[in-house]
């Protein structure tokens, strides 16, 4: 078990300075350097890979450059599925023998068999270490009391808190509990930071305040952590939940196949920091298979650099996001993911204009006519897709609504391009999320997504 010592006098602003602002270039020969080196161990340790791999001609002794990895074959989630399947438990895509498996994480399997993560001891205990450099960067010190909400089973955000822990915060283990009761614990051991999905931070505040709870007053979270939806990388759904609760929100990014958070957001919340020792980071034209230009929107696709016990090279995560490789105010320069604009599968297509419910959401939060909360339903009309995005007015909005929609349809034609019907609601009409919310109806199928 690695322990977590600075050393004295370090920099108070970064966990490991000498890692976190070093130069592009030594960024750079840092990945080339662990890849060369995981790449044969994918090659010679799993028979999907080798099998892959020679199937396209390409040998990773022919990597000399970060831009050969292009050659390489992608992975997709159908395929880990598939491989799990044929060769059960784990599948032969993992490069090291089972006794050397310590740990599985496994995906919830809402779209599928779940897929299960597998970690050997060395895996683990490196990933709760740059977990540990992730909270530090958003500002988590020793002298705090995080409060964990996330599901232990299977979950890999789970052990997240085990960085937090090492950091040496005190950590409640709260777990997934009542609302009720979760804000009971806060109080109680008067929590300075908490975690959930942005969803349910904005329920959680809502709650106490319909329970009299003064959140600046009886509580003293000042630090929530968030991550598993888009909203989180949307400046206005933070600033909202900020205003409600009196505190900071940071953005967290992770994937169950790989780590459960493997990006964060620094106290300058421009971004979320890479943990680049760990994760490459692609972010390609999804339909031409190009890399994008930085800051143009494109799908998501990682490489383990280091994640021996089941190595994932050319991971299509079916995100869109957009990147930055410029060095931030923060002093740190690994690259920042900008923004997650929602999953490929997210992703409408309104009479030929892409559109997702991360635009919309923005554009909601935004407006202090609105209470933030949305839905878009999504139908087809003579071969036509017609778009109608419902939102809620706040208690105290004295105009009409038929000027506030008109007002919203405006706004969103011309942020997005795209024409929707807007219908005003009353406050609490729209159906509140406790975990990831369900945002968008499509009915062009005939099947509610
Ligand atoms: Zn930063």
């Amino acid at each position: 078990m690695t322990l977590a010592i600075r050393a004295a006098g370090a920099d108070s602003r970064y966990w490991d300075a000498a890692l976190e602002t070093q130069s592009r270039p030594d960024w750079q020969r840092l990945k080339l350097d662990a890849l060369q080196r995981h790449l044969r161990h994918a090659y010679h340790g799993s028979p999907h890979y080798r099998a892959g791999f020679d199937a396209a001609g390409v040998h990773p002794d022919q990597l000399e450059t970060l831009d050969d990895l292009r050659r390489f074959p992608f992975i997709d989630k159908q395929t880990l599925r598939e491989r799990q399947l044929a060769v059960p438990p784990f599948g032969d895509v993992c490069a090291v023998p089972e006794r050397d498996i310590v740990y599985i994480s496994a995906s919830s399997g809402s779209t599928g068999v779940p897929t299960a993560s597998p970690f050997t001891a060395a895996d683990f205990d490196e990933w709760i270490d740059f977990e540990v450099r992730l909270f530090w960067s958003s500002g988590l010190r020793p002298e705090d009391r995080y409060c964990h909400s996330l599901n232990f089973s299977l979950f890999v955000g789970g052990p997240c808190v085990l960085g937090a822990q090492r950091l040496g915060a005190l950590c409640i283990h709260a777990g997934t509990v009542p609302s009720e009761r979760l804000l009971a614990i806060a109080r109680q051991f008067q929590a300075t930071a908490i975690w959930t999905t942005p969803s349910y931070a904005w329920y959680l505040g809502e709650t106490a305040v319909k329970e009299g709870i003064d959140l600046r007053r009886d509580l003293a979270i000042r630090r929530i952590f968030v991550a598993g939806e888009p909203g989180g990388s949307i400046p206005e759904t933070r600033e909202r939940i900020e205003n409600l609760w009196g505190a900071s929100v940071y953005d967290y990014y992770g994937l169950s196949d790989i780590f459960g958070a493997c990006a964060g957001m620094c106290e300058e919340k421009h971004g979320l920091h890479w943990a680049e020792d760990h994760i490459l980071v692609e972010v390609l034209d999804a339909e031409n298979g190009e890399p994008v230009a930085e800051g143009e929107r494109g799908e998501l696709v990682l490489t383990t650099l280091r994640k021996s016990a089941r190595p994932m090279i050319r991971f299509r995560t079916g995100d869109i996001v957009s990147f930055t490789s410029e060095p931030c105010a923060c002093g740190r320069t690994s690259q920042r993911l900008l923004g997650v604009h929602g999953r490929l599968d997210d992703m409408l297509i309104i009479k030929g204009v892409n559109l997702f419910p991360s635009d919309v959401e923005a554009i909601a939060r935004k407006e202090t006519a609105c209470t933030g909360e949305y839905r878009l339903i999504v139908e087809r009309e003579n071969h036509l897709d017609r778009l109608t995005v419902e939102i809620e007015r706040v208690p105290t909005f004295a105009g009409s609504d038929e000027d506030l929609a008109h007002h919203f349809a405006r706004q969103l034609k011309s942020i997005t391009g795209v024409s929707a019907a807007v219908r005003v609601l009353a406050a609490d009409a729209l159906p509140r999320a406790t975990h990831k919310a369900k945002r968008v109806e499509d009915r062009r199928s005939g099947v509610w997504a």
